[in-house]
């Protein structure tokens, strides 16, 4: 239990570290953009540098609107319980979520008719759907189809693997399932460890660990479905508010 407690502990003050970086970013990014801009203007139209230029500056437009678009939807809203409808969710995080997974991802987001409140916050709900979506685009490094899905679901007592902590009762389900890689039974095994990744470079290993803390603190249920070059299916049981 301490261990559990560490990580989440760790988990806040990482949030704290991160709301600073996108802040920072986004003063950056104005920066990149506005001197940009100002360069372009140097050259001729049609010039390569005013090209260079010019893509420079619309690239950090766009970063900044990703990043801007990130502080709205995850804004904490003191004093209100938390709860949140997924499917609205799901459609502010409709933009966002595409130009994550790129181009080559097809992407297919299936709200249920009714999903009625999951008891989570809206900015934990979003770094679940972001978390799960980014691991996603990275299972799928030549193309393939992201499905995210939510649906609501009785979950009797004495469900198969349900464990004994979580009560039974009615749950909001999120599905991301993506067509990529899958994993061996070694990296399933070690995939909720913090900092454990198969991405060097460029994996931070928290992702999976920061998606179950979240869901564990809501009194919510993960489950993972995966098999190699298939594809993994990602479950999040939250309580329905
Ligand atoms: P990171 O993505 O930074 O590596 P995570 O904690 O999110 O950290 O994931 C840990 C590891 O679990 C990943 O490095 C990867 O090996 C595996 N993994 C997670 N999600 C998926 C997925 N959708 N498909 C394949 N492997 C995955």
């Amino acid at each position: 239990a301490s261990t559990e407690s560490a990580d989440a502990r760790g988990f806040v003050a990482l949030g704290r570290v991160v709301a600073g970086v996108v802040h920072d970013f986004n003063n950056m990014l104005s920066v990149i953009q506005g001197n940009a801009e100002l360069l372009a203007e140097q050259f001729a139209q049609g010039t390569e540098q005013r090209t260079a230029a010019e893509t420079i500056a619309a690239t950090a437009d766009v970063a900044a609107g990703v990043v801007r678009h990130l502080m709205t939807v995850a804004r904490p809203e003191p004093g209100i319980p938390p709860r949140t409808d997924p499917n609205l969710l799901l459609k502010r995080l409709d933009r966002l979520v595409r130009a994550i997974v790129g181009a080559r991802v097809r992407v297919t987001i299936a709200p249920t008719l009714d999903a009625g409140f999951a008891k989570v916050a809206a900015a934990e709900f979003t770094q679940i759907v972001l978390n799960l979506t980014t691991n996603a685009r990275d299972a799928m490094p030549t193309g393939g189809t992201l499905t995210v899905r939510t649906a609501v679901q009785a979950i009797p007592a004495d469900r198969p693997g349900w464990p004994a902590r979580v009560p039974a009762g009615m749950f909001v389900v999120l599905t991301v399932i993506d067509t990529g890689t899958g994993m061996d039974e070694a990296t399933l095994h070690r995939a909720f460890d913090p900092y454990f990744t198969t991405k060097p470079g460029t994996g931070t290993g928290i992702g999976l660990m920061a998606v179950r803390d979240i869901v564990t603190q809501a009194g919510g249920h993960i489950e993972i479905q995966t098999e190699v070059d298939w594809g993994t299916q990602v479950r999040v049981y939250l309580p329905k508010a």
